[in-house]
């Protein structure tokens, strides 16, 4: 027998950016929260996640610096990379804000539940074996990282980012699985570190999600810094051998390598849960919703990775703000998300917002492409990155997509997205005078350009 306790006004399983963001913004719209999480609140996006890797990919960024100093006239070498240091500097970064989160999840009075979950009824979560009651239920489980059909992960040889996040050694080569963003965030991390990589993606780009532009701006960056890429190849088979692993492609190509990162998308954590007993309406896992994040079921919403909308962290905090407002009586407006920013932090990062020219012309009939190169921007050059700024224009109306491609460029993709939420039109935008010398000057000479009055910018 549960005991049960007297209903909150909701009751969230799982910890993650989307459980977590609802609960926070619930307790302060004055709802009594219960906050059920198995492991960690943070959930994949602070401990398994976005975190992590990026704390990877500035220590990568840190060894090719070193690698490189003699460029900008400084005699550095790079003595090696100490996988120890690595971690402790990243779990110093996660443990810092695991504990301010935790700070923030006490101070708002929510009720923390630490407990393997599971949905009892359309109005309770069974935890520990207490049933909690809740007016509202949100479901927010995430998502694991998924495999093909016949590739075991053994966590040694073939293994997932959260074994790749934990390696107590640098791989003199990897084959990574996947050119998404995952695949190639680890294939440029682990290439500045020294390791010798190949990335293996069935489809014909790398990032395939991304406007072709940007794939092949990255690929011919990926080129030059040799990691190794096959694109369209379709793997056949994964074998472990005596010193590493073989993966063979339906092609007839083989590659060998001391180990295999299995990056091939992520899956909903749903099984087992109660879901379908509820009477959920579900897709292959994945919990199905309308533009508020309801479910079919009127008091269970779903957030996050669970749902199919894009798997991003910052897409989780929107959809658990959305559901606390919506419960709390307030009116929030559906999420747009084309209008969400998009980010790959490998060297060069690749940054999105908007449409793809594909998609663009898909929608909008007629369009008008604009793609300024980072040649032309002095702080690029400083930095010594090559890229672009793309933009995609509805014809004589508002930018509809900005695409980037450079070192550092994630943190211009900010401008961008007030561009593209706002509908501003490229005059609105060659008004404004940028910074020299930024980066984001390479966006305001991209609406110059736009706008009929390029500055710097050849024709
Ligand atoms: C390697 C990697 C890098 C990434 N980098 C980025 C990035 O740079 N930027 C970005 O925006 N996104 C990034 N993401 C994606 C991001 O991490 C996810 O989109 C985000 O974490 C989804 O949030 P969520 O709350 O839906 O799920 P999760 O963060 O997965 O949280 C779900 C939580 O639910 C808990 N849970 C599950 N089942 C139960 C249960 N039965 N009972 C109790 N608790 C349960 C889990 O323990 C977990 O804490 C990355 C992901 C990975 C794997």
């Amino acid at each position: 027998m549960s005991e049960s306790t007297s209903p909150a006004d909701l009751v969230i399983l799982g910890g993650g950016s989307g459980g977590y963001a609802a609960a926070l913004r619930a307790a302060e719209l004055g709802m009594s929260v219960v906050l059920v999480e198995k492991d960690k609140v943070g959930g994949t996006c602070l401990h398994r996640g976005c975190i992590p890797t990026k704390a990877l990919l500035h220590s990568g960024e840190v060894a090719d610096l070193a690698r490189e100093g003699e460029q900008f006239g400084v005699k550095t070498s790079l003595a090696g990379i100490d996988m120890d240091g690595v971690h402790a500097y990243k779990d110093g970064v996660i443990s810092k804000l695991y504990k301010g989160l935790q700070g923030l999840i006490k101070n708002r009075k929510i009720t923390y539940v630490e407990g393997e979950g599971r949905l009892a009824s359309a109005t309770s979560v069974e935890v520990n074996g207490q049933t909690y009651e809740g007016r509202h239920i949100l479901l927010a489980t995430g998502s694991y990282a998924r495999s093909l059909p016949g590739i075991e992960i053994d966590g040694s040889k073939v293994i997932t980012s959260d074994h790749a996040l934990r390696l107590d050694r640098v791989p003199a080569s990897a084959i990574v699985l996947g050119g998404g963003v995952i695949g190639c965030e680890f294939a440029s991390a682990w290439k500045s570190f020294g390791v010798d990589v190949t990335i293996v993606e069935a489809l014909p780009h790398l990032v395939p999600l991304e406007d072709e532009s940007s794939s092949k701006l990255l690929e011919r960056a990926f080129r030059r810094r040799k990691i190794g890429f096959e694109l369209g190849g379709r793997v056949s088979g994964v074998q472990t051998t005596d010193d590493g692993v073989r993966v063979d492609l339906e092609n007839g190509k083989t590659f060998e390598a001391e180990l295999v990162l299995v990056a091939v998308g992520r899956g909903p954590v749903s099984q087992g849960l109660g879901y379908e007993e509820a009477g959920l309406n579900m897709d292959r896992g994945y919990v199905l919703v309308d533009e508020y994040c309801r479910t079919n079921v009127p008091t269970i919403s779903a957030v996050g990775d669970l749902i199919p909308t894009l798997q991003l962290a910052h897409v989780g905090f929107g959809e658990g703000i959305l559901v606390a407002e919506r419960l709390a009586g307030l009116d929030p407006a559906p999420i747009d998300y084309a209008g969400v920013p998009r980010i790959t932090y490998s060297d060069p990062e690749v940054a999105s917002v908007g449409f793809t020219e594909a998609q663009a012309k898909e929608k909008f009939g007629e369009i008008k492409t604009l793609t300024y190169d980072l040649a032309g921007n002095g702080r690029s050059q400083i930095l010594k990155t090559t890229g672009a700024v793309k933009l995609i224009q509805a014809v004589d109306g508002p930018v509809v997509g900005v695409h980037m491609v450079g070192s550092r460029v994630g943190e211009l993709i900010a401008e961008a997205q007030l561009i593209y939420n706002w509908e501003a039109e490229a005059d609105d935008v060659a008004g404004l005078i940028h910074p020299h010398p930024t980066q984001s000057e390479a966006l305001g000479e991209a609406h110059l350009a736009l706008a009929g009055k390029p500055l710097h910018a050849h024709s």
